[in-house]
């Protein structure tokens, strides 16, 4: 093994550099032993490791970084009750009763996230339940979006979604380029990586033992049990957790997964911190905020910067092609911002599936799994450890659509990457025509 798993950059982001200092935990070396191993020391797996010591079992989490180097450490913090697939449109396809069903599984996320904060007592996550605003940039998104707003609250009961006009708006963002708008006031912001060091911390204090650049290369079955075996050591256990998400080609031992996936590479910006009579323009309320295009940016306002970012992009690194798309962007909604330096650049990938949902659930006897948020999973994967642990203990929580079962390996996988630049090129084509 030639890799220095401890040398693999970490993103250059906002909140590398004003997070709480990450905690040490040791390389794993030698042999262990667990009720079950969990591979991935993100948002997924620690909140599986906690929810499964809280049942009584003993879990062991085995991170190849540190925790956090995945997407939970540098995401853009946004916490939501929704999917990618509109509850609307699993309404038309799978009928009135799943469409409840994740909408409640949906709100148990976003409580979830509340609990966990609470539970281990996190205020550096600065978590706010301020809400989200969709700004619409034209008539004909803003009349879909009202539509569906419309439909949510008369056919979900969802009685919080209000409808904002392009005054509201305005004051809202401090741009004068949204026509109207949908304000969601369940939704949030969260420091993710402090929310994530929090969930580390925590975890280890009650006893849980959390391992770092312990990759796991393989995975076999052995008589009892399964053995996930790292360069320095093993643990053996009678259940594994593969908690990778889009990172899962990182090794050969989960590496099959990545082919229920489309990775997206999202980037995020961030400003240096404004003038305060600036800053007191932009965002006042502290929401969260996010457009109707179909190529759909987000922003919001953290420690007197401005955050913005955006998908699209593909590849393995960062692409200065991807940052500068999004500075031309947030000047196109903020002209004011066009002489203000960039300070923080970076990205990571998140985890689209066939169907827009994630899955969760039993792959084997002796392993679980659960993965796919399709870029919105900070709420989603903190809910998915209470889950992953009903399936540790034998039980069979019922998960709507997200069931294993439903997940679909990516058709003609090699050519998954010309075919997102080739979607992603469409709805750039569409949204500039304003469709
Ligand atoms: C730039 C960006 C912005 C985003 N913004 C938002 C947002 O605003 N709101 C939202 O809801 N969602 C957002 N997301 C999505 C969200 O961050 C993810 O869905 C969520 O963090 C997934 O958590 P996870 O624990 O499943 O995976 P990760 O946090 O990616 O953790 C997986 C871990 O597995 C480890 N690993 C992989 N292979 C091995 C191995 N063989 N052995 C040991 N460890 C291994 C990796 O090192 C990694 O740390 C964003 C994602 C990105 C990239």
């Amino acid at each position: 093994m030639t890799r220095d798993w401890s040398a693999l950059p970490s993103a250059n982001s906002l909140w590398e550099a004003t997070a709480a200092p990450a905690r040490d935990f040791p390389v794993l070396s030698g042999d262990q032993q667990a009720d079950v191993v969990i591979i991935g020391a993100g948002y997924t797996g620690l909140s599986a490791a906690h929810h499964i010591a809280r049942s009584g079992l003993v879990p062991i989490v085995l991170e190849a970084n540190r925790p956090g180097w995945g997407a939970s450490g540098r995401n853009g913090g946004v916490i939501t009750a929704k999917f990618r697939l509109s509850f609307r449109e699993i309404d038309a396809v799978h009928g009135r009763a799943m469409a409840r069903r994740m909408y409640e599984i949906a709100h148990e996320s976003t409580d979830m996230v509340e609990e966990l904060v609470s539970e281990f007592d996190i205020a550096s996550a600065n978590l706010t339940r301020t809400g989200q605003v969709k700004a619409a940039h034209n008539e004909t998104t803003l009349r879909a979006a009202i539509d569906e707003a419309d439909w949510m609250t008369r056919e979900m009961g969802s009685a919080e979604v209000r409808i904002l006009d392009k005054n509201a708006v305005r004051d809202e963002t401090g741009s004068d380029i949204f026509v109207g708008g949908v304000l969601n006031p369940g939704s949030g912001g969260i420091h993710p990586l402090n929310y994530l060091r929090g969930l580390a911390d925590g975890v280890a204090r009650r006893g849980v033992s959390v391992f770092q650049e312990s990759p796991v290369m393989r995975l076999r079955r052995e008589k009892d049990g399964i053995v996930a075996e790292t360069p320095q050591g093993a643990v053996r256990a009678r259940q594994a957790i593969i908690a990778t998400n889009s990172y899962s080609d990182l090794t050969g031992a989960t590496a099959h997964l990545q082919r229920t996936l489309v990775p997206f590479r999202s980037a995020m910006v961030a400003t240096a911190q404004l003038p305060r009579n600036l800053a007191g323009r932009l965002m006042p309320t502290g929401r969260t905020y996010t457009e109707t295009k179909r190529m759909m940016r987000w922003f919001r306002m953290v420690d007197n910067r401005v955050i913005f970012g955006g998908r699209g992009a593909f590849g393995k690194q960062d692409s200065q092609a991807a940052f500068d798309a999004l500075r031309k962007a947030m000047v196109g909604i903020f002209p004011d911002l066009a002489e203000v330096p960039l300070e923080y650049k970076w990205s990571g990938l998140v985890a689209m599936t066939l169907d827009s949902v994630p899955h969760i659930g039993r792959l084997d006897d002796r392993t679980l799994v659960s993965l796919g948020y399709n870029g919105a999973g900070v709420a989603m994967s903190s809910l998915m450890g209470r889950y992953l642990a009903a399936f540790v203990r034998g039980e069979s929580p019922d998960v709507g659509l997200l069931d294993v079962s439903r997940m679909k390996t990516i058709p003609l996988y090699p050519l998954r990457e010309p075919a997102v630049r080739m979607v992603a090129g469409w709805y750039q084509f569409l949204d500039a025509i304003g469709r």
